[in-house]
């Protein structure tokens, strides 16, 4: 074994991370997690942290399940690996696809599998021009997405995203896609209601559509609530008007399900926390709860007419769609997320008991608003609480919160200057005490910092 500081030479030396900065990295040195049971992460060195994040929004059961390890285990000594390319599949592939359809809404009964929520945006992309094409309409190629959204790293995924600093870096978009406002009332709702924000930010897609025609949009695609985005919890009039405006003009709706899907919400899907009905739903992260690779897209039974029984071959796909070892751990996750009953426990235990405690944190001189629904979360941090001001460099009070959590043995994620959890589903009463107990205290921390 390793010392820490020899973890972070060889780190230093060899790693190059995803998104991060390495002059700061190269500053504080890389933290190294060795392991994790339930809630709790372990340093090297041993210090334990309570992952209020769930990794990246992912390990919903907790870490250390032995269901799960063992499924993947049987799996490989079995078949570790086919494709499902020709004409060919496999049992675990089989009985995920099957499950799925019992979890997810009645219009969804197909799944397309990738190995990651990027794939599974880069597969929307593919399958929605795809199905235009099918039905005869090929110039129905826009695809209208949001500022500020996050749908994944690779080319598509990034375009669809409405992160600018990835848009700048990577020369995107790619040609048909286009970004309309997000639903933030917080920063940009100003005098109008949450509710009147939220019809006026549902009516920039119906002005977009005009603007662009009718005719030559084939789809709207958004996460229920932004995740990577800052946790974006949108006013209860926006998605109802979204739906009605994405009925009127006949276009597709993409609910991006990566962060919500699999009981986030205290529903299996945000979009039945939000009453929505979409055509298409990319999934991963809580799928196979973060423990091995996997994604899909689920195909309602409006696309998958025209793929499975109008189309010819769908040119697309990946070595490791429908990976068997990780479809197998996904069985095991869904059935574990059923029969332990944990989305229910989401909606009617530990949701309202860590909403009770979450609420207690908007009083703090710091924080402007604390929202949240099911198990994610968001404190805004302010200069001025009344005015709903931030602070001038954003993102600078964010990280001394990051990093002061962190040495409170908490993570939580910073986004700017917006401080989120997603804490794993299975958290009992006494771990939320604890995260709410040691985010007020960074919070504290925050503040004397900053007055000094
Ligand atoms: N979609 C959403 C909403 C996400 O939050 C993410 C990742 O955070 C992705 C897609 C991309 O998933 P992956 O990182 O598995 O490619």
């Amino acid at each position: 074994d390793r010392s820490t500081s020899e973890w972070q030479a060889l780190d230093a030396a060899h790693y190059i991370h995803p998104f991060t900065d390495h002059a700061a990295l190269s500053k504080k040195g890389t933290r190294v997690i060795t392991r994790a049971e339930g809630v709790y992460l372990y340093e090297s060195g041993g210090r334990r942290i309570l992952d209020g994040m769930s990794g990246l929004w992912c390990v919903n059961l907790g870490y250390g399940r032995r269901e799960l390890a063992d499924a993947a285990y049987q799996q490989l000594q079995e078949l570790p690996y086919y494709n499902s390319f020709f004409q060919v599949a496999h049992p675990p592939a089989i009985e995920l696809a099957r499950l799925l359809s019992e979890v997810t809404p009645p219009q969804f009964k197909h799944v397309f599998f990738t190995g990651s929520g990027s794939e599974a945006n880069d597969t929307v992309v593919r399958t929605v021009r795809h199905y235009w094409n099918v039905l005869g309409q090929p110039e129905r190629t826009v695809i209208i997405s949001r500022h500020n959204a996050y749908h994944g790293s690779t080319m598509a995924g990034a375009s669809l995203g409405g992160m600018k600093p990835m848009h700048e870096q990577g020369g995107l978009p790619i040609p048909g896609i286009v970004h309309i406002r997000q639903p933030y009332w917080f920063g940009e709702g100003g005098e109008l209601s949450p509710e009147e924000f939220g019809r006026v930010a549902a009516r920039a897609l119906e002005e977009k559509i005009l603007q662009i025609g009718p005719e030559k949009v084939a789809a709207f695609i958004g996460e229920p609530i932004q995740g990577a985005g800052g946790v974006i919890i949108p006013p209860s009039t926006y998605w109802p008007e979204i739906q009605r405006i994405v009925d009127k003009y006949g276009i597709l709706l993409v609910a991006d399900e990566v962060i919500c899907g699999f009981g986030r919400t205290g529903r299996w899907f945000g979009s039945e926390y939000f009453g929505i009905r979409p055509d298409l739903m990319p999934i991963a992260k809580g799928l196979s709860s973060g423990y091995l690779p996997i994604g899909g897209v689920m195909v309602g039974d409006r696309v998958a007419e025209v793929m499975t029984v109008k189309a010819g071959e769908f040119n697309h796909g990946f070595t490791y769609s429908g990976h068997p070892v990780a479809c197998a751990v996904a069985c095991a996750a869904i059935k574990i997320l059923r029969d332990e009953r944990i989305v229910d426990r989401v909606n009617d235990d530990v949701g309202p008991y860590l909403q009770r405690r979450w609420a207690e944190l908007a009083s703090h001189p710091l924080v402007g608003e604390a929202r949240i629904v099911g198990l994610i979360g968001a404190l805004e941090l302010v200069k001025d609480k009344a005015k709903r001001l931030n602070f001038p460099d954003p993102g600078d009070v964010g990280v001394i919160c990051r990093d002061l959590c962190i040495a409170n043995g908490l993570v939580m994620r910073a986004v700017r200057d917006t401080m989120i959890i997603a804490p794993p589903l299975v958290i009992t009463h006494a771990q939320i005490d604890e995260l709410v107990e040691k985010a007020r205290a960074a919070l504290d921390q925050t503040q004397q910092e900053l007055h000094r």
